[in-house]
């Protein structure tokens, strides 16, 4: 039997961070063996919040760091596809046809949507924005994917995408599973300023290509419980970002359970609890950086993977669209205008 499938992504807005690890890295890696999977650098995307000229221009690197990212983390090309979203043409045709099947006030109810407006400053919602979740559910579609690794402000637009592949199957004909999300073991990890979540556009994640240096300077000025003045007050655990990654990335569970008392009963002091952080995560981090720079040596093999990866999804997506456009009979009256188009021009021919 046919594995089944993953289809998820990013968009290439910048470097991958913690949250990503947490959120959708870690599964994508460990369930590349017993599924079929595609991942997207989703650069149509991007565009419903960056739209510029010098934007569009960054994809290109923003792109290629993102591969890296994902080889460094152990995505295996050789097991799974890396495309480029906008070089698939038929993902705009599809994203039309399911833009059929939904109505605006369904849109309106997806929280993320706002909020990713409110992140890039927008006072007003675009309309491709507004349909993000559309575009997503032609992006899971594409390759039928049945499982979508993400975070959690993405789980409601794979609701959604189940609700456009039923409506689908259901008013033509039933060729697309009805996917669902996987999320990661840390649904949404928080910012390093512990006032949303961590995220490549609010300067307050910490990259996974970040280096020793940077990640001990982040840590170091990290939000922790405010109303700790000083060492011996008491301090609050639940909801303090700095042991938020503790249990998210130190290994060593006595140390963290150690800290956590000391911090309660105030007795240590946040600079120790941030040194302890920063050292877990440069152990997490170190390997991943080690393997990161050795691709990045050799020149051409993440444009490579892109390119073979994009061939490999525009494959899949020829038959999809294909399968489409059959079920829906739109095929149906192009070929028929077309024949009797061609008859008619042969008949005038002979006539002439
Ligand atoms: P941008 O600021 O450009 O929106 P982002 O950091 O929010 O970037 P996305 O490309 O929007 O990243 O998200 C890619 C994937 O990573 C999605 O599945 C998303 O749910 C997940 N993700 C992003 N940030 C976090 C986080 N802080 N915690 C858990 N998962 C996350
Ligand atoms: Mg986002």
């Amino acid at each position: 039997m046919d594995k089944k499938r993953i289809l998820t992504g990013d968009r290439p807005t910048g470097k991958l961070h913690l949250g990503h690890y947490v959120g959708s890295l870690k599964n994508r890696v460990e369930l590349q063996d017993k599924y079929d999977c595609f991942f997207i650098i989703a650069d149509l995307h991007m565009l419903t919040t960056k739209p510029t000229k010098e934007d569009i221009e960054s994809i290109a690197v923003n792109s290629r760091e993102l591969v890296l990212d994902y080889l460094a983390c152990g995505i295996d090309p050789s097991k799974s596809v890396i495309y480029l979203q906008s070089a698939v043409h038929e993902v705009y045709e599809m994203n039309l046809f399911f833009e059929m099947l939904v109505t605006v006030p369904r849109l309106q109810r997806i929280p993320s949507i706002k909020d990713m407006a409110k992140s890039a400053n927008l006072s007003e919602l675009p309309f491709g924005l507004l349909g993000y979740p559309i575009l997503q559910t032609a992006d899971i579609l594409m390759p039928r994917a049945n499982l979508v690794p993400v975070g959690k402000d993405n789980e409601s637009h794979i609701e959604l995408t189940r609700e456009i592949a039923k409506r689908f199957n259901t008013l033509y004909e039933e060729i697309f599973p009805l996917p669902d999300s996987l999320i990661g073991d840390v649904p949404s990890l928080i910012g390093t300023d512990g006032s949303a979540k961590m995220s490549k556009s609010l300067g307050n994640a910490i990259m996974l290509s970040d280096t020793a240096k940077e990640v001990e300077k982040k840590v170091a000025g990290m939000y922790t419980d405010p109303a700790r003045v000083r060492a011996d007050i008491p301090g609050k655990v639940e909801g303090n970002p700095v042991f938020i990654y503790h249990d998210a990335f130190n290994p060593n569970l006595e140390e963290v359970a150690d800290l956590k008392a000391r911090y309660t009963q105030g007795k240590v002091g946040d600079v120790e609890v941030k040194q302890k952080l920063a050292k877990a995560l440069n152990s997490f981090l170190d390997p991943i950086r080690d393997k990161r720079s050795g691709y990045e040596a050799q020149k051409g093999l993440v444009e490579e993977i892109l390119f073979d990866g994009t061939m490999r999804m525009r494959e899949e997506a020829a038959i999809t669209l294909n399968l489409m456009k059959k079920a829906m009979g739109l095929a149906g009256a192009w070929k028929k205008i077309a024949r009797k188009a061609e008859e008619y021009k042969k008949s005038k021919a002979k006539n002439s």
